[in-house]
């Protein structure tokens, strides 16, 4: 469904991405996994288009969108939740989420804006007391659930998903994956960039390893889950241990 091939990124002289090629399937939950400043964030700007200096191709249902820019990739279904959440702190839940909806709304009634702002508030029941709340005094939990039904209100076919669970307590950070398990099943497909290596590829397909600008390591989130390697960097286990409990699978 969304094919990156070959991207590379720079800040300045600097090269972030070397080459970077991803394949998400419809459907799936693809995670991105890799320590801090490994270009996840990066790669996730460069297929929404707000990275300003990156080359490569995307592709999109087999047609090439490389040069549709950050617009043009919501019109298409590509919508990125951002790291941060990033959400306006002085106006109200009511207002972040409908302004999720920009692209959409001179083609809505504020009927049809209700009802999916009622649809975001069935996914995040939490939400509903605090619809005239300004943002900036949520939780953090509550805020990353504004920030995930902001991306939802455009509607995506494809939702990147930017470290959801920064920050947050162990029990919000299990409510967070058990939603992004969700909205796979109502047929959004997902590309989740974790630090939580082990919570990300206990809910994914497939999972990409990066590092250092580069794709180390791929392949079914279970293989991975079970590689030693991967273990000793990002699961934070020896490798050497046996009999673990897995994670949940989907
Ligand atoms: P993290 O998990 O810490 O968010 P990441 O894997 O998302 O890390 P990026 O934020 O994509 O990594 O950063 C990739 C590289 O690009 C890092 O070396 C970082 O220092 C550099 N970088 C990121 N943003 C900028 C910027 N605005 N200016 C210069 N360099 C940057």
């Amino acid at each position: 469904m969304l094919k990156v091939e070959h991207i590379h990124a720079y800040y300045g002289g600097n090269l972030a991405l070397q080459g970077v090629s991803i394949e998400v399937n419809q459907g799936e939950i693809v995670s991105l996994i890799g320590s801090n400043g490994a270009g996840k964030s990066t790669l996730l700007n460069c297929i929404s288009s707000v990275h300003p200096r990156w080359t490569g191709r995307i592709l999109f249902q087999g047609k090439d969108v490389t040069r549709a820019g950050s617009q043009g990739m919501v019109k298409l279904g590509i919508v990125q939740v951002p790291e941060s959440r990033l959400l306006f702190g002085p106006l109200t839940v009511k207002e972040n989420l409908d302004m999720g909806a920009y692209l959409r709304v001179s083609r809505m009634t504020s009927a049809q804006l209700n009802d999916e702002i009622d649809r975001i508030l069935d996914i995040f029941p939490p939400l509903k007391p605090r619809l005239g709340q300004k943002a900036g005094t949520l939780s953090g939990g509550e805020q990353q659930m504004v920030a995930i039904g902001r991306g939802l209100m455009g509607d995506p076919r494809v939702l990147l998903l930017d470290e959801p669970s920064l920050g947050l307590a162990p029990l919000v950070v299990k409510e967070i994956f058990r939603i992004i398990t969700r909205l796979r099943e109502e047929g959004r497909t997902i590309l989740l960039v974790e630090q939580n290596a082990m919570a990300a590829l206990g809910i994914s397909h497939r999972a990409y390893v990066l590092e250092t600008g580069r794709i180390t390591t791929s392949g079914p989130a279970q293989e991975l889950l079970d590689d030693p390697r991967v273990r000793r960097a990002f699961l934070g286990q020896d490798a050497s241990r046996t009999g673990d409990p897995k994670p949940a699978r989907r």
